[in-house]
């Protein structure tokens, strides 16, 4: 349920469900999953986005095995000391793991406290969330921790859904202050408008004469962060190299957009001794079909995909 909790992070069930399905298959267990190798772990995480959960996903699994004889700790405050566990995963995992009390907070819960106790304003205002883990802790019980958990869950995935909640068959709705005083249209708040920033690069999808592409790993943190990815340059290689300029591809972040300039480059067409590949230590050639078997951002996953031969 960790896992679960971990990749409904910003996902939807629905997405999430075969993710999860293919994870808990290869590793069935918390120290299983901290033997595994990086790579095996973002290949498997690979489309499914926010990877720096998949990163503390791992941490967290090789500190358990460390610390914890390979079980997860069973009190909020350990659990929270983990990488990308929260509080409110926290508290969700001493819910249903342990059926004791714990508040929980997730993205659908804050959704239904701002709509049952009327709470105005955008959740991510600390003086609004601060409201919001006050409405969760008035309204969890002493007791049924873990059928408490899992109801407020699925109240939010299911009735007081984003838009169209379903009042109407809605356990608690004859107190619902949002719905009783006509402001559901206006609740949670929206998050403020901001301009989101556009960054430019070029993606360079460089074969060589065994038709292998060049992929470089990306540093273990920022964007993509431990995913395999093509070489990225922000000015495109200088004339003579021939190269096809492929359809360019926008790539949302969720603080900015990326606007992508794919360049096709055959490496033995290349002739200018300034842009002969020294390769990195986290370079390597590799062929189309392994490329694709790993971890790589969704960008860079179409480009290969749109690379291989038509089936016919
Ligand atoms: S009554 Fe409607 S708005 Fe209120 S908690 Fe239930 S589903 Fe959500």
């Amino acid at each position: 349920m960790w896992l679960s909790e971990i990749m409904l992070q910003q996902t939807q069930v629905t997405t999430v469900i075969p993710y999860f399905e293919r994870f808990t298959r290869q590793f069935p267990t918390l120290p299983a999953l901290a033997r595994a190798d990086s790579d095996e772990v973002m290949a498997l995480w690979s489309g499914l986005g926010y990877y720096a959960r998949a990163r503390n996903l791992l941490a967290t699994a090789r500190l358990c095995l460390e610390q914890h004889a390979g079980d997860l700790p069973d009190s909020p405050e350990a659990l929270e000391a983990l990488p990308g566990i929260g509080r409110s995963t926290a508290n969700a995992i001493v819910a249903q793991a342990h059926d004791r009390r714990a508040v929980i907070l997730d993205g659908n819960v804050k959704r239904v406290m701002a709509r049952h106790a009327a709470i105005e304003g955008w959740p991510g205002q600390t003086a609004v969330a601060r409201r919001l883990w006050q409405a969760a802790e008035e309204r969890t019980p002493d007791i049924h921790a873990r059928d408490y958990t899992q109801a407020i869950m699925d109240l939010g995935a299911t009735l007081c859904r984003r838009s169209q909640p379903r009042c109407q068959d809605c356990p608690v709705a004859s107190d619902c202050q949002g719905r009783i005083q006509a402001m559901l249209d206006q609740l949670p708040g929206k998050r403020p408008k901001r301009a989101r920033p556009t960054q430019h690069t070029h993606m360079l999808l460089i074969r060589d004469s065994k038709q292998r592409v060049l992929l470089e790993k990306r540093p273990p943190s920022g964007i993509w962060g431990g995913l395999w990815c093509l070489p990225m340059s922000e000015t495109p290689p200088a004339e003579p190299i021939a190269r096809d300029t492929l359809p360019a591809m926008i790539h949302q972040f969720s603080h900015f957009s990326l606007h992508i300039q794919p360049l096709l480059i055959d490496q033995t067409a290349w002739n200018a001794p300034a842009w002969q590949i020294s390769e990195a230590d986290n370079q390597a050639w590799i062929s189309l079909d392994e490329a694709l078997s790993r971890g790589l951002p969704r960008p860079v996953q179409r480009l290969l995909q749109s690379l291989q031969p038509e089936e016919t």
